[in-house]
């Protein structure tokens, strides 16, 4: 018997490109663990909102951060997202409401919290050494030396539409245009922020979705990790 080898895949790109759902199923299939960390920079926002913080003061916002101590509980498929001080609490469902996703938006700026969250990364993939870690800067400032790099790219339209369809599924009104507005400032704030932008990795796979369906975006990641890999043990 081989023992497993330690594999990381990292899946960057813009909202709305389906690459959470993509890196939860790709890691489904090959048998890896899933590590997003989009979910990081929302409980980072919820922790500077709960405390009432200036989004922009990036050592106070750092300070809690490190205080509120977060985790992933990993028997759950996909990990929940604890925060552990002053008591442990699941946190993992107030992470997709409209203000954290805002403010997650302005935390993300700070180098001071940037700097955590890739150092926690890094830790977390120590101890779980068969990741898909899904986010902005994965492939190009947490683990350059990841085996398989994607980036997946849409047009901001198609980007805007998902997302409305998704608002419409949850029985929730739906602007598009101004969906699509936001789509294209969190784009211009994500490509041109000083730490981590989001950008294609040189060696980076770009895989178009604009006109794929979730299962030709799947079986297009999984093609080019077995091209690459061979076999997964
Ligand atoms: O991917 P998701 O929408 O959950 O990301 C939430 C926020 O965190 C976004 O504003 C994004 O720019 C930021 N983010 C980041 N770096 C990552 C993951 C997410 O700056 N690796």
């Amino acid at each position: 018997m081989h023992a497993k080898q330690r594999l990381t895949i990292t899946i960057d790109g813009p909202a709305g490109t389906g690459k959470s759902t993509t890196a939860r199923l790709v890691a489904q299939r090959l048998g890896l663990e899933f590590l997003d960390t989009g979910a990081m920079y929302r409980a980072a926002a919820l922790i500077a909102l709960e405390q009432r913080l200036d989004l922009t003061d990036g050592p106070a916002v750092a300070l809690a951060v490190e205080r509120g101590a977060m985790c992933f509980d990993w028997a759950a498929d996909p990990p929940r997202l604890l925060l552990t001080r002053p008591r442990p609490r699941d946190v993992t469902d107030r992470l997709r409401d409209g203000d954290v996703t805002l403010a997650s938006s302005s935390i993300a700026r700070l180098p001071e919290v940037r700097a955590i969250l890739v150092a926690a990364q890094r830790r977390l993939r120590d101890e779980h050494p068969r990741l898909v870690s899904e986010g902005r800067d994965q492939g190009s400032v947490v683990f350059p030396d990841a085996d398989v790099k994607f980036f997946l790219d849409a047009t901001p339209e198609a980007r805007a539409r998902r997302r409305a369809d998704q608002l419409r599924a949850a029985g929730q009104g739906v602007d598009e245009e101004r969906l699509l507005r936001e789509i294209i400032e969190r784009d211009a704030a994500d490509r041109n922020r000083a730490t981590g932008p989001l950008i294609v990795p040189d060696d980076a796979v770009v895989i178009d979705t604009t006109d794929l369906s979730h299962e030709q975006v799947l079986a297009a990641l999984e093609r080019a990790v077995r091209a690459r890999l061979g076999p997964i043990r």
